[in-house]
């Protein structure tokens, strides 16, 4: 099979929304893995949160590669799976993700719930049932681009040892496709040129014109995550007044106008 390239994921992601917000809530260092079958090897490819996996292995660039724990090396201690809300409904098997509790003191299973089946709040629930049906110690589900909430609640998992299933619910950015909300922009004058919301975010929509940054406002998605991740705070949006919850459905209505 031919090696993928790093590609260039969408603008307005939610799967790269979750690994961004998985891995800055998590943090750097020994002991921390992070493993991506996410169905989308071009995310997988593009973020350095994820790591080696089955589906993308190909896809993962090699300075980010690391052996999953396979119960004989010692156990880390945060170790989260992204994969795609499809294998969790698929694997209804209790025994699928047995191994899980063996590869850290505290394992994330994040399922990225974006296809279009999932715009129905019933298909959420269904998958967050099979998600109880394991033997894990919570399933919750989030809003990946909630990223305060969403950062704050796995701060409190990683001190309770076991398997946590997050559920990341958000339509992906293909079935926002020409309908998106407006796009951010950037205080050019205030931008520090600091590279924090493309490393953290790696979003194509976000051009370095130095000395500062800019948004091709044609490809952006508004998806507010870079606006979330800018220290100096010069990334506006048209959304700041909304709640996250207003935001989601924002998305979800805009994704259920086009189906
Ligand atoms: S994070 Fe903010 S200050 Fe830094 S480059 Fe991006 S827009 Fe500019
Ligand atoms: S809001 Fe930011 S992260 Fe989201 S699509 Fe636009 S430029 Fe990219």
């Amino acid at each position: 099979m031919r090696n993928a390239e790093p590609g260039i994921s969408c603008p307005g992601c939610p799967h790269r929304a979750a690994y961004v917000v998985v891995k800055d809530a998590v943090g750097r260092g020994r002991g921390r893995v992070f493993c991506g079958n996410a169905g989308c090897r071009i995310v997988g490819a593009m973020h350095p949160a994820a790591t080696t996996c089955p589906g993308g292995e190909q896809a993962i660039l090699p300075r980010y590669r690391q052996a999953v724990p396979d119960g004989t090396a010692p156990a880390a201690k945060v170790c989260a799976h992204f994969i795609p809300a499809e294998d969790l409904l698929a694997a209804d098997a209790p025994d699928t993700f047995s191994q899980l509790s063996q590869e850290g003191a505290c394992v994330l299973l994040c399922v990225l719930a974006s296809s279009a089946r999932f715009l129905d709040s019933a298909a959420i629930e269904q998958l967050k049932g099979c998600a109880e049906r394991l033997s894990v110690r919570s399933a919750t589900v989030l809003d990946p681009f909630d990223t305060l909430a969403s950062t704050e609640f796995i701060h409190g998992l990683l001190e309770a040892p076991g398997v946590h299933v997050l559920i990341f619910a958000s339509p992906c950015a293909q079935l926002l496709h020409g309908r998106s909300p407006e796009p951010v922009e950037i205080d050019r004058l205030g931008c520090q040129g600091c590279h924090r919301c493309k490393q953290l975010t790696g979003c194509p929509a976000l051009v370095f014109a130095p000395p500062a940054y800019t948004v091709d406002a044609e490809a952006c998605a508004g998806c507010d995550l870079c606006a979330d991740y800018c220290r100096t705070r010069v990334i506006m949006t048209p959304r700041a007044r909304m709640t996250p919850a207003e935001r989601r459905e924002a998305r979800i209505r805009i994704a259920q106008e086009r189906r």
